[in-house]
C-alpha cells in the first residue's frame, strides 16, 4: 500500500491531522512528521484572497473534476488569479481615476471601495447588492471616453447582443485606460467537445437545459473560443496581455488553484 493509501486510510482530512497538531503539541513528533510528509505528497492550497490553507478547494455545481471554490470565502479561480493580478498591478487602482466594475464581486468590495478611486460597481440584476446602480452593458448611460479602468469578468456570455456590449464598453473607455474582460472560454469551464477556435451559438439552443448542455450553464448565451480575442480586436480593443496567469509558474497556479489556459484580456485603446 503506497503513502498515499495508507494516509487516506487513516484520515480523510489534511484538515483534522493540521488541527490536531495544532492544538495537541510541537512535541508530537509522530503527527508533525506525518503532516509534513503529507504536505509534500500534496502541497496545501492557499487562498491569497481570505488566506485558507488546506489540502484542496471544493467543486462547483456541476463541475466535479476540478478544485474551484474557496470553503472559507467562496472564491473561484478567476477571483484569486485576479486578486494577485491587482496586488501586482496597483498602478490599476489610482486614487481619484475613474472605475467601472461589472457584476462586482463579494472578495472585491472592501479592495476596490478603500482605493479611493471614483468607483463605479454595476449590474443589471438589481439583486446584486454590492451595486451602485443599476447599468445594462448593452447601453451603458455614460459618456465617451469616461473610464480610467473597466473591470467585466464572466458577464458578456450572458448578454444577449455582447457585439454591443464590447463597443460600449470600448466607447467608455479612455485612451490609454485599461480594460480587463475575461469570458469562460473553450472547455474551461467544461470539457467541449467540437471546434474550439470559434464561438458557439445558435437560436435552437433557447432552454436552460439545452444551454447547460451546450454551453456549460444555464443561464449561458454562447460558448466563446479563441475567436473572443478577435471579437474584442473588432470593437476597437487592442489586447496588451493575456498570459497573465500562465507567466505566473506552475508552483503558484497550483498552491492557488488556478487555470493555467485562463486568459486575463488586459485591454487598451489608443488614441486614433
Ligand atoms: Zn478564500
Amino acid at each position: 500500500m503506497s503513502f498515499k493509501e495508507s494516509f487516506l486510510k487513516r484520515s480523510n482530512s489534511y484538515n483534522f491531522y493540521k488541527q490536531q497538531y495544532e492544538t495537541l503539541s510541537a512535541e508530537n513528533h509522530e503527527l508533525k512528521a506525518l503532516l509534513k510528509k503529507y504536505e509534500e505528497v500534496y502541497p496545501p492550497k492557499e487562498c491569497p484572497i481570505c488566506g485558507y490553507k488546506g489540502i484542496d478547494f471544493k467543486p462547483y455545481v456541476n463541475i466535479i473534476h476540478r478544485e474551484v471554490e474557496c470553503p472559507q470565502c467562496r472564491s473561484h479561480e478567476r477571483h484569486r488569479a485576479l486578486w494577485l493580478y491587482f496586488h501586482e498591478k496597483k498602478e490599476l487602482l489610482k486614487k481619484g481615476n475613474t472605475f467601472l466594475h461589472f457584476a462586482p464581486e463579494i472578495q472585491f468590495d472592501e479592495l476596490f471601495r478603500n482605493s479611493g478611486m471614483e468607483y463605479h460597481p454595476v449590474d443589471i440584476n438589481p439583486e446584486n447588492s454590492l451595486i451602485n446602480e443599476i447599468v445594462d452593458i448593452q447601453d451603458i448611460k455614460y459618456p465617451d471616453n469616461y473610464f480610467d479602468l473597466i473591470y467585466c469578468s464572466n458577464v458578456l456570455e450572458h448578454v444577449p447582443d455582447d457585439k454591443k456590449a464590447m463597443d460600449e464598453l470600448y466607447r467608455v473607455l479612455k485612451p490609454n485606460g485599461t480594460a480587463l474582460i475575461l469570458v469562460p472560454i473553450n472547455g474551461i469551464s467544461y470539457e467541449r467537445p467540437y471546434d474550439k477556435q470559434k464561438t458557439f451559438e445558435s437560436d435552437e439552443i433557447n432552454t436552460p437545459e439545452l444551454r447547460e448542455k451546450y454551453y456549460g450553464q444555464n443561464d449561458h448565451l454562447r460558448l466563446y473560443g479563441e475567436d473572443f480575442k478577435d471579437k474584442l480586436k473588432e470593437a476597437g480593443f487592442t489586447i496588451l496581455h493575456d498570459d497573465y496567469i500562465k507567466n505566473l509558474g506552475h508552483e503558484l497556479i497550483d498552491k492557488y488553484a488556478l487555470i493555467k489556459d485562463e486568459n486575463i484580456f488586459e485591454c487598451t485603446k489608443l488614441k486614433s
